[in-house]
């Protein structure tokens, strides 16, 4: 019984002297191979050249700080609920007196990681924070040969000072590729 039209029938007769040379068949494939020779390259030779990213490509996450550089994250746990892949993991600390230029809200995350092999960047992290905390940017996890390189902490997450590394935190919110340009 067939369950669907695709199957070919197999021709078995016996073959010429030209099929049994398989000269014609080394040329058929040369014929491709040549015809994608002159075609346009699809492969970009990274990381010479980088590829354009679509405005809506969601990248490496990045822990936002405010205006004064302290950081937003108050620890309530909301994106690791929303995380659909459970890759987020913190906890939790009181801010102290005299702590309220570290951290803009009284609860704050002592320890916050990622697992960058099980995120699959949906963006349900940034868009279940209500404290503008996180935000997946521009960039892309790098190879790493250690699956521990791949669990980022906070101090991997966290952006850089917006007043005491403010070349750093300039580069690092504006690190979208230009979309328009080809290469
Ligand atoms: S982008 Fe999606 S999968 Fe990755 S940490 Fe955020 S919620 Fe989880
Ligand atoms: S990043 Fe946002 S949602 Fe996640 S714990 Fe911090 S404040 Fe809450």
């Amino acid at each position: 019984m067939q369950l669907t039209n695709r199957s070919k029938q197999v021709d078995r007769s016996p073959m010429t002297f030209l099929e049994s040379i398989y000269l014609w068949n080394i040329l058929k494939g040369m014929g491709v191979t040549i015809r994608h020779f002159f075609k346009k390259k699809v492969t970009v030779q990274y990381p010479e050249k980088q590829r354009y990213f679509s405005k809506v490509f969601r990248g490496l996450h990045v822990l936002n700080r405010d205006e004064e550089g302290r950081e937003n994250c108050t620890a309530c746990g909301l994106c690791a609920v929303a995380c659909p892949a459970e890759a987020i993991t913190m906890e939790a600390a009181e801010r102290l007196p005299g702590e309220e230029h570290l951290y803009r809200e009284e609860k704050y995350a002592a320890k916050y990681e990622i697992n960058m092999l099980r995120c699959i960047f949906c963006g349900l992290c940034e868009e279940a924070c209500p404290k503008d905390a996180i935000y997946l940017s521009e960039t892309f996890a790098p190879a790493n040969y250690q699956r521990k390189g791949f669990i980022y902490k906070k101090e991997d997450l966290l952006i850089p000072h917006p007043i005491k590394e403010k070349e750093a935190y300039e580069k690092a919110k504006s690190g979208r590729v230009d979309v328009k340009k080809k290469d």
